[in-house]
């Protein structure tokens, strides 16, 4: 054995030996067909595999079908039986070897393709020996489910007959339990693949076999019966394409087979999987696979300017996320990427430009903006920024973007200090309020209400409206009526492409998070998980009793003209508190969801207290089916309710591990309750049947998921909004701006700045706010700046959380770690990049369906302005003040992972090899992350991750990482679900942890 393995001579010689043939003496070379079927036998291990390998190398099939040939030619002309019998053990021998190389070389379909040899093999071989001889079996089904793989081989196959000889072959395998029944429904399984063979199939009366077959199930045992369960369910769901197919299995009886084992089904995890896949069969027989909806795309629909917008492939990119096999990639996403960075179609259609840009940084380094950089006078923190020149740059002519960062001056006034002394700048010399707030003749009279004493109203209001920050107390200049008739201002001139009817309460009435600690779940028991399944089964199978009726659609509110010219009439506000205690007991349920940040599509109603919704697509979308936000009022009190959102798109959730919705109840918060809480049981995440494909194209394999969870609320008649995360929208962040600019305005030793730092694409207000301690001639030259930029993705709101942590410490911390942080630092903070995202109820996108995470490499000034506009401000630092970053920051949410933690940039541990030959600096890399490691109970060190991978260049971190050189460029990424250790073990996040985070990332800024 090791002799031959030794050397590829060895097998050489033995192949060649029986190509010889009858030269050699029958015996003989039943004797080494003997000596070559040992050589692959399994025990061997390593040995086996090299001489596979060797196998392969020696180009074995030629030799392989010639040898075959000759020895079927020889057993036909055979005389004497004797003679015969040796003939035939050889080529059963023979076979065996063949098949172990079959097996493993992932050509060998394509070779026999290409030599013309499938007929060969199915008819000359296969037929002849399979039905004389039953050693040969196993090899040679081995070899036929080889074949079966390749779509080219399936189809001759087909054509040749291959249905037919199959259902032959049943009658001599029996249906007893074994190996060789499995290769044979797995061969069916491969060959079902393609439509036609699942016609034959169907034809040649396998369903019926296939079933009988599964009725032995529980002969089955393990590892086996799992398998014998995919392959029955991969071939019935590749039958169930067709309506007739279809139609064949549902007459079989197949369903009720089937509906029976789920009800047996063995208990391990591994058979999860399974049900799904059944859910997903019965879903499609029973037209249950298509979303109750008329278009899968958006209503909201945002006419694009310039003409020019790309165009996702919005089919794939769903397709990724729900994919069957998507599972996978999502994990791996998980372990090294950052929700942030969640697969889509859209990394692999940047990749290629991404490489293009990479090759012209290289070649384009004008000397002239060399020169340029010469001119300016600050010191560079680093020193070698310079060295590669940003992207958008290459777009334009450098003396035309030279011109253009020239305007970016007007953001960076604190640096302009006169040779007369003190720079001095009150907030009141530079506008320093939201531009919306001077609309005030927009106001509804009814808010217009007179203002409250100054003073914080917490003993007032039985909450606290402006912070929740322990380090933060600051008395505020006015009251909660204020508050909400600012709140009304701007609510009413902002923009929208969504339909909005009303103020959302929570976001009216400032809540925050109403305990201080909620416990999260324990993980989704699995029984739950089956239990649902089996019950969608059932419900489906058995016929529904409940008729389901829409309760709620905005597809039909939009087109109802009535409906939308009232609408658009009045202004926006809330009259939820007069509206609590309304019962109407003829109605159930109501819903609505149109107001900012809401996306409620539809409500069925499938069972007395059951609904089944589904939630608006990102604007110009079809797909980033996640965040949720709606109300629901006419409730009754102390009865459960389940709700079932039908189209989420990710493939696995932290709903499934102690995640909770979150519930504000507006009684409550009239009774001196406020805030949002975790709430609902039953809580789980899975597959259902619903396919991620047009009515068109109804092939689609990747579906969409359920979350269910059950709520009962407290109040009969109450109004209870519902929503993903702690809701944080645009209008409340121009509010508290407003308010903090106000209350730090009597102040002289900071500079608090607010600027517009461009318009978002349906002409909102971006904010950028400058926050430092008074400059000086001397303290000019030393200040460094740091960038934080947050809410890139609009679903994940805890990041404008930790931004108001940020922004209340930096403006009213009482610490001396504040004083010393602004006489360091000059903060830049763009608090929420994706405006029309978070406006229009959008979950990861702006209004070009584009992830504007995605854009960064190649920011368009027309359709990603945020993005362009701040990339342009680290440009004109970076440049113009020759002043490298010491920080950017970029706040972001995950839906996969707890804790929160860091995603940094690491040369060594980048994807490309050009940046390996780089030094990391990595005590200066890992020194934020350590910081925050020491100074905060939610953070989490072992998270952090600092692989650059390709399909992340295009990501705020890296972009600016490796187009400006800031070595300290990373993401902040906060669960939306809770603690897994530490302080917080078990614990959920509320947003004093996130206003705390925010607190503890400035303080760790002090020790970089
Ligand atoms: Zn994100």
């Amino acid at each position: 054995m090791r002799y031959v393995a030794d050397d590829l001579l060895g097998l050489q010689i033995l192949l060649q030996n029986m190509e010889e043939g009858n030269n050699i003496g029958t015996k003989k070379r039943e004797s080494i067909s003997k000596v070559l079927r040992e050589l692959v036998n399994p025990k061997h291990g390593k040995l086996r595999a090299t001489i596979i390998n060797q196998g392969i190398e020696l180009n074995y099939l030629p030799k392989s079908i010639k040898i075959l040939k000759d020895l079927l030619r020889h057993s036909s002309n055979c005389k004497i039986p004797e003679e015969m019998e040796i003939v035939e053990s050889t080529i059963v021998n023979f076979l065996w070897f063949l098949s172990a190389i079959a097996t493993n070389d992932s050509s060998f379909a394509r070779h026999v393709r290409d030599m013309l040899k499938v007929k060969f093999f199915h008819s000359e071989v296969y037929k002849k020996i399979f039905f004389a001889k039953s050693a040969s079996h196993y090899p040679l089904l081995k070899i036929l489910r080889q074949l079966s793989k390749n779509d080219d081989t399936a189809s001759i196959l087909g054509k040749e007959g291959v249905m037919t000889t199959i259902r032959k072959s049943f009658s001599l395998v029996g249906t007893t339990p074994g190996g060789k029944l499995l290769i044979i429904m797995d061969i069916l399984s491969q060959l079902t693949k393609k439509k036609t063979n699942s016609t034959r199939f169907q034809k040649a009366g396998l369903l019926v076999k296939v079933m009988q077959v599964f009725s032995n199930w529980e002969l089955w045992r393990g590892q086996g019966l799992l398998r014998l369960s995919k392959f029955l369910i991969s071939t019935y769901n590749h039958v169930a394409r067709t309506p007739s197919g279809r139609k064949a299995i549902i007459k079989c009886d197949a369903i009720l087979q089937i509906r029976k084992f789920c009800d047996a089904c063995p208990s391990e995890r591994s058979f999860d999987e399974v049900l799904m896949r059944i859910s997903g069969l019965v879903a499609t027989c029973y037209h249950k696979d298509i979303l109750p909806l008329d278009k899968v795309e958006s209503p909201i629909v945002f006419q694009v300017p310039d003409a020019v917008m790309k165009v996702q492939d919005c089919g794939s990119s769903s397709d990724d996320e729900g994919s069957d096999d998507g599972d996978e990639d999502d994990d791996k996403s998980d372990d090294n990427g950052s929700d942030d960075d969640v697969a889509s179609s859209d990394d692999s259609g940047d990749k290629d430009k991404n490489n293009d840009n990479q090759s012209s940084d290289d070649d384009m380094e004008p000397l002239k903006v060399r020169s340029k950089l010469k001119l300016s006078t600050r010191r560079s923190s680093t020193g070698d920024h310079q060295q590669s020149l940003p992207s958008n740059m290459q777009r334009q002519s450098i003396s035309s973007q030279d011109s253009k960062l020239d305007s970016y001056k007007k953001f960076f006034t604190e640096f302009e200090v006169t040779k007369n002394g003190l720079f001095h700048r009150k907030v009141t010399e530079t506008k320093s309020t939201p531009m919306a707030m001077s609309l005030a003749s927009l106001v509804d009279e009814n808010l217009n209400e007179t203002s409250k004493p100054k003073g914080i109203p917490r003993s007032e209001h039985k909450y606290s409206w402006i912070t929740d920050n322990k380090d933060c107390e600051y008395v505020y200049w006015t009251s909660i009526t204020e508050l909400r008739r600012q709140y009304s201002i701007v609510a009413n001139s902002i923009n929208h492409v969504a339909p909005f009817v009303k103020i959302p309460y929570p976001d009216f009435a400032f809540a925050y998070s109403q305990k201080s600690v909620e416990n999260m779940l324990p993980t989704t028991d699995r029984a739950l998980l089956r239990s649902k399944i089996i019950s969608y089964i059932s419900r489906t199978v058995g016929g529904e009793s409940f008729k389901p009726k829409v309760i709620y659609s905005l597809d039909s509110l939009l087109t109802n003209t009535e409906e939308n010219s009232s609408a658009k009439q009045k202004p926006l506000r809330n009259r939820d508190e007069k509206e609590i205690g309304n019962y109407n007991k003829r109605l159930g349920l109501e819903f609505e969801s149109r107001f900012e940040s809401g996306n409620l599509r539809k409500a069925i109603q499938v069972g007395e207290r059951d609904y089944d919704l589904l939630i608006t697509s990102d604007v110009n979308s079809r797909h980033h089916n996640q965040w949720f936000y709606f109300q629901v009022s006419n409730t009754v009190n102390d009865k459960m309710y389940t709700f079932n959102i039908i189209n989420c798109t990710k493939t696995n959730s932290l709903f499934n591990y102690g995640m909770q919705p979150l519930y504000y109840s507006v009684t409550d918060a009239t009774k001196g309750k406020a805030g949002w809480q975790r709430s609902g049981h039953s809580i789980c995440y899975y597959k259902n049947g619903y396919k991620c494909a047009t009515s068109k194209k109804r092939n689609c394999s990747k579906v969409y998921h359920t979350l269910s969870f059950s709520l009962s609320f407290a109040h009969k008649g109450d109004i209870v909004y519902i929503a993903y995360h702690l809701p944080y929208p645009y209008t409340r962040l121009m509010v508290e701006l407003n308010a903090m600019l106000k209350a730090s305005e009597s102040r002289d030793d900071i500079i608090v700045k607010y600027d517009t730092l461009c318009q978002s694409l349906n002409k909102n207000e971006v904010p950028l706010l400058t926050i430092t301690s008074q400059l000086d001639e001397r303290s000019v030259n030393t200040r460094e700046i740091i960038f934080l930029t947050s809410r890139v993705h609009p679903g994940e709101s805890n990041a404008n959380w930790v931004m108001k942590g940020i922004l209340e410490f930096l403006l009213f911390g009482k610490t001396s770690h504040v004083q010393a942080l602004l006489k360091k630092y000059v903060f830049k903070i763009v608090p929420m990049l994706n405006v029309e995202g978070v406006i229009n109820g959008c979950h990861r996108c702006g209004l070009t369906s584009e992830d504007l995470n995605r854009c960064w490499k190649m920011p368009s000034e027309i359709l990603h302005p945020t993005i362009f506009h701040t990339k342009m401000l680290i440009e004109y630092c970076c440049k113009i003040l020759n002043l490298t970053p010491a920080l950017y920051c970029d706040l972001h949410g995950h839906s996969r992972r707890k804790n929160c933690f860091f995603y940094g940039c690491s040369f060594s541990k980048s994807w490309q090899n050009k940046d390996k030959l780089e030094l990391d600096d990595s005590k200066c890399l890992l020194s934020l992350p350590e910081s925050m490691d020491r100074i905060s109970s939610a953070f989490c060190l072992s998270y952090c991750n600092y692989d650059v991978r390709k399909s992340r260049e295009t990501t705020a971190r890296v972009a600016v990482w490796r187009d400006y050189r800031i070595p300290r460029s990373y993401t902040l990424e906060c669960s939306y679900c809770g603690f897994d250790r530490g302080q917080f073990k078990g614990i959920a996040f509320g947003t004093n942890h996130l206003l705390e985070i925010g607190k503890d990332l400035c303080k760790s800024c002090l020790e970089l």
